[in-house]
């Protein structure tokens, strides 16, 4: 189907702050041979990087808006861990450190807790997992303010929700990374909006936080695509979750809500090959000018009509139900679930 509206054009001074290399190249895209991924934005800025000068630029921008500056730089990112593990490790089964883990998780601001065994080709190139598991959080976000996008200087709200809910997560890592140490074992914390190594949506698919959609974050059977995420390594023993499959892949298949909703059309139809897996995946140099303008877009997150209050779990029971009886939904049938649009 034809779009009705041209798709939103960069501003020409941000060509400027491009390098040489594309996004598309640098992140893989059309790359047979599976490889690591590379840090390309928000991650600690090395001398050098080709994108270094675009996430100053972005940087730079998000900070002008006061109250983005604000939500980041006032804000309560939880307790300074100790410095190192506890002499003495306690002894307990991996059963039973998984259930207190999650317990003490839960009770400190998490909304979910999962557990996933360390993989290396979730960490970016030059760095490795050197702990046995991932414990990953979700931390929702409020819909009513996500729904207000694209931010604007005036009314930044959404990006404020964004930033609240990184701070919550940065909250639930430093008290788990304590308590983690307090025990003997070691932590090693993720707290976005920074990305410090690891890139937390593989692991929070292995964690059992649902799986990945056409706009290239997750979909969870509770949060829909409205929520965030931070991990803490550890070498504590612990039980892993199994990954959540409930047919949100083939829900995306049938779905463009988020291609036809995301202004520069960085979202595509297709699945493509990505360091040589098969997946959804975003342009780049499409979302990214676009992002900045808007200091973070979220729009295909809060348009995704999981997203929606209440939606997703009725959406995963019904379409997890479908996926095992019959591997393929009839037009007619996906049409009404996708026309109720938030
Ligand atoms: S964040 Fe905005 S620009 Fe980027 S893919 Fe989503 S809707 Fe498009
Ligand atoms: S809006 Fe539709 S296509 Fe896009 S991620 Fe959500 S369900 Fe998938």
């Amino acid at each position: 189907m034809a779009r009705k509206n041209a798709y939103w054009l960069p501003p020409t001074d941000h060509f400027a702050l491009l390098p040489e290399i594309s996004g598309s190249e640098f992140n893989g895209v059309g790359e047979p041979v599976v490889r690591k991924a590379r840090q390309i934005f928000w991650l600690r800025k090395t001398a050098g990087h080709p994108f270094g000068r675009l996430q100053d630029a972005v940087v730079a921008r998000y900070n002008s808006v006061p109250a983005l500056y604000e939500v980041f730089a006032k804000a309560d990112r939880g307790p300074k861990p100790r410095s190192a593990p506890a002499p003495i490790k306690a002894e307990k089964p991996a059963a039973e450190w998984t259930r207190l883990v999650r317990e003490f998780a839960l009770a400190n601001e998490a909304d979910q807790v999962g557990i996933a065994s360390s993989d290396s080709a979730w960490f970016y190139e030059g760095h490795e997992a050197d702990l046995p598991f991932v414990i990953v959080f979700s931390l929702s976000m409020d819909y009513g303010m996500l729904s207000q996008q694209p931010s604007t200087f005036e009314n930044p709200i959404a990006q404020v929700e964004v930033a609240n809910q990184y701070n919550r997560g940065a909250r639930v890592v430093a008290r788990t990374a304590d308590w983690l140490l307090e025990r003997g074992f070691r932590a090693r914390m993720h707290a976005g909006p920074w990305v410090h190594g690891l890139s937390l949506v593989p692991a929070a698919i292995a964690a059992g936080f649902g799986e990945l959609g056409k706009h290239g974050s997750l979909i969870n059977r509770v949060h829909g695509s409205s929520f965030r995420l931070a991990a803490v390594e550890t070498d504590m023993p612990l039980v892993a979750s199994e990954p959540d499959h409930f047919g949100a892949d083939d829900f995306c298949t049938r779905c463009q809500v988020c291609t036809d909703a995301c202004p520069p059309g960085a979202i595509h139809n297709e699945k493509g090959l990505v360091r040589g897996v098969e997946k959804w995946w975003v342009d780049f140099e499409k979302c990214i000018p676009y992002f900045n303008e808007t200091f973070g877009c979220a729009i295909c997150l809060a348009v995704c009509p999981w997203s929606k209050p209440g939606r997703a779990s009725s959406l995963a029971e019904k379409w997890s139900i479908r996926a095992r009886s019959r591997p393929q939904k009839d037009g007619e049938e996906a049409n009404a679930d996708l026309g109720k649009r938030p």
